[in-house]
């Protein structure tokens, strides 16, 4: 969920380590609406883009300046969120179709509870993704089944 951020903050934030790549994916990252594998900005980028070895350096270097955060829906590949903290979310995964749906609610209060009340867990972060078929893969899901029966 990158709606609504500002690229020009971030790279305000990075200062003069804002490089031309940099700049370039958080920009894409900003503009897109859901998380992104670096493949994908690599094809978005078009003609003038940099290698794919470049677009990894970059996203890795913005990962540990906490400003992107990159989850592995599929146990394989990785995709690759801006951190927004005003805007924390989850995702739906469809493992047909790999689709990505933002949740924007989180109502992880037992979870938190349980951790912080009763373990005494001191709460940094979480990561909370769920996985299964979006609703078009669920049609075709069911008329497979039906052209089967
Ligand atoms: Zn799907
Ligand atoms: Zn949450």
């Amino acid at each position: 969920m990158a709606n609504g951020i500002d690229a020009d903050v971030l790279l305000r934030r990075m200062g003069g380590y804002a490089t031309r790549e940099r700049r370039r994916v958080l920009e894409l990252l900003a503009r897109s609406p859901q998380p992104v594998t670096a493949k994908k900005l690599h094809t978005t980028m078009g003609q003038n883009a940099c290698d794919l070895a470049t677009i990894h350096r970059t996203l890795n270097h913005l990962q540990k300046e906490g400003m992107v955060r990159s989850i592995s829906f599929d146990g394989t590949s990785r995709w690759f969120d801006l951190v927004d903290q005003g805007r924390h979310h989850h995702h739906m995964f469809c493992t047909s179709c790999n689709q990505i749906e933002d949740i924007p609610l989180c109502r992880i209060d037992d979870f938190m509870d349980y951790a912080a009340s009763r373990k005494g867990f001191q709460i940094s972060s979480h990561v909370l993704e769920l996985f299964g078929l979006c609703r078009s893969c669920r049609k075709k899901e069911t008329h497979r089944r039906e052209r089967v029966l």
